[in-house]
């Protein structure tokens, strides 16, 4: 079976007529994939038990790993968490609609599956034009995460959703592509302070500038289970192994010149990832540069496309060279630390000890 791919008119206007359908399948049980401003979602029906399974069986996901549930408006809170604490609409009223996820305590009639076992559900409300509409007509909370086969790269576009997924799924929207390029920030605010579970779309600092401290886990001991169950699986990995490169310019550069030049004695093609300053410096098999130095947004929108890419490629090692870890920096360095699977180099002294 392959799905329908559904392209939208410029005119706004008649996207209701399109959408109908897709809402409806939503309703009725079926998977509806759709673009929204972090990355592209696998939709079902929250609360369709057998729906919900369904986003496990087409991603592969392990089953204790929860979604993300999908509303439309910030009313909508009430029917899937059973708290709304002031923080949480603080945080709401200023971020919402945005790539921010909040952590609730969960009603007792959200079946188990979408809460991967947990007593606590995330929530969020998208900011997509697509998606709000798409969620309005379905009238129903969507739980939705990333389109993309458990383990892969998240999706950007629909064309990467449609390589992962188009022989699962019943609709695929596409909204073009994404615009933020990771996912929400994951914040659970159930606790005091909030934690933060997973760094993305809104950079922490931003967040801490509305509700105060927020408190990071410390990096996690071997055997202990993270508070995101998401964080512990192997994520975001392209085939070729990948090596994540810190430290100042210059010892990047010689590190990665020492790397490049031991794949080309090995006769290895290497796929760099990075920026327009050490591009010019480099010479690798395959390139691609993700933005100017320091334009983490960009950076950001560009790299799962990255990822995708070198697959394509079929490069043999992958680099990456860093971004600064300050705003969406922290989840564009957060995000390659997990495609390189724990291989990360740090070179010559830091800056600033
Ligand atoms: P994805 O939608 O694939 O980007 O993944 C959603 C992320 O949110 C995963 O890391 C989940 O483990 C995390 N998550 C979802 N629901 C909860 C919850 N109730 N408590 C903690 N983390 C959650
Ligand atoms: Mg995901």
């Amino acid at each position: 079976m392959a799905c329908q791919w559904v392209i939208l008119d410029a005119d706004q206007a008649r996207w209701t007529e399109v959408l109908e359908a897709p809402a409806q399948a939503l309703r009725e049980g079926r998977l509806v994939a759709f673009p929204t401003e972090t990355v592209y979602g696998l939709g079902a029906n929250a609360f369709d038990a057998a729906a919900v399974q369904g986003i496990y069986r087409a991603k592969g996901r392990p089953s204790d790993n929860p979604l993300i549930v999908h509303l439309a408006d910030v009313q909508e809170v009430r029917k899937v968490a059973s708290a709304f604490p002031a923080i949480a609409q603080r945080l709401a009223a200023r971020f919402w609609p945005g790539p921010l996820t909040l952590v609730l305590p969960a009603r007792p009639q959200l079946p188990r599956v979408t809460l991967g076992g947990l007593q606590t559900v995330a929530v969020r409300l998208p900011s997509h034009p697509v998606a709000q509409q798409l969620l309005r007509l379905a009238n129903v909370p969507v739980a939705a995460p990333s389109a993309n086969r458990s383990g892969r790269p998240s999706p950007t576009t629909a064309a990467h959703v449609f390589a992962d997924l188009g022989d699962r799924i019943d609709y695929l929207i596409d909204g073009g592509p994404c615009l933020v390029g990771v996912e929400s920030t994951v914040l659970d605010v159930t606790v005091t302070p909030p934690v933060l579970l997973r760094p993305g779309g809104i950079p922490k600092e931003v967040l801490e500038a509305t509700v105060g401290a927020i408190e990071v886990p410390a990096p996690l001991q071997p055997g202990e289970h993270p508070r995101a169950p998401g964080m512990k699986y192997r994520h975001y990995a392209p085939q070729a192994p990948l090596l994540l490169l810190e430290g100042p310019f210059p010892a990047v550069v010689q590190a990665a010149r020492e790397e490049l030049w031991l794949a080309e004695q090995a006769g290895a093609s290497t796929g760099l990832i990075t920026d327009r300053a050490y591009a010019a410096q480099l010479s690798a098999t395959v390139v691609r540069i993700l933005g100017d130095p320091g334009e983490t947004q960009a950076a950001a929108a560009a790299l799962f496309d990255a990822l995708r890419a070198m697959d394509q490629a079929g490069v043999d090692r992958i680099l990456a060279t860093p971004w600064p870890r300050r705003g969406v920096g922290e989840a564009v360095m957060n995000r390659l630390e997990k495609a390189a699977g724990g291989h990360v180099r740090r070179v010559g002294t830091p800056a600033e000890a």
